[in-house]
């Protein structure tokens, strides 16, 4: 992954056609005192990010469209199946205290908790976790069943789904990850959700470290 920065010139032919709209490539090649051909690259450029609209024997406009919009449209096509990572996950009956052993082993902040037919059915975090260790609980004894967020009530996202979705579910419910589900008919005809990765705040500032490096 890369990105666009643009150049001097680039800036400038974007000035010159806000204010001299509809403009030819020749009006511009004059004004710059260049050929078209060393501009061709650059309107090419700037038309198929969006900034510029080409219309054939007219000229060129500016579409109101920043380098932001185009960074923003780049971000929305990156899909969660890009970037998910390997879910941790644990069965509700998993003790309290296995499940933190599994937290230090495998080195992560959340487990996802799957039911006994394999289906999304919690999430257990540090604080779930910090909070029955405080109230002096038996950890052994305990299952994650009882510890745990529970469905309904978690935020997941599906493969398809842009990480812009992901990072702005993040942000809203104020969480540190999100189950990547696909969604499944069970027996009874109910709708169930089968976990097969993770997004989480790591996934999404590694995408924002690709786009940064060029
Ligand atoms: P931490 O406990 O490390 O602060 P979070 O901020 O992710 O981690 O978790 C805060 C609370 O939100 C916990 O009670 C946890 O069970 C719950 N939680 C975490 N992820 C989700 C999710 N995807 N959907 C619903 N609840 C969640």
């Amino acid at each position: 992954m890369s990105i666009i920065e643009l150049s001097q010139r680039q800036k400038e032919i974007i000035e010159m056609v806000k204010i001299n709209q509809p403009i030819t490539s020749e009006q511009i090649a004059e004004n710059l005192n260049l050929t078209r051909a060393t501009l061709r690259s650059d309107l090419a450029l700037l038309t198929m990010i969006g900034i510029l609209d080409a219309r054939p024997k007219v000229g060129y406009f500016y579409s109101g469209n920043s380098i932001h919009s185009f960074i923003g449209s780049y971000i929305q096509k990156i899909k969660v199946d890009d970037v998910k990572s390997l879910p941790i996950i644990v069965s509700e009956e998993t003790s309290v205290y296995d499940a933190i052993v599994t937290l230090f082993l495998e080195d992560v902040g959340t487990l996802f908790v799957q039911n006994q037919e394999k289906f999304l059915s919690g999430v257990a975090s540090r604080k779930d976790f910090l909070k029955i260790v405080v109230g002096n609980q038996d950890i052994h004894k305990m299952p994650v069943g009882m510890i745990m967020t529970r469905m309904p009530n978690i935020t997941f996202v599906y493969g398809e789904d842009s990480i812009y979705d992901a990072a702005i579910k993040i942000m809203n419910h104020e969480i540190d990850s999100l189950p990547v589900v696909e969604q499944v008919v069970d027996k009874n005809k109910e709708e169930q959700y089968k976990i097969i990765g993770k997004i989480s705040k790591t996934n999404i500032t590694k995408v924002f470290v690709e786009i940064a490096t060029k």
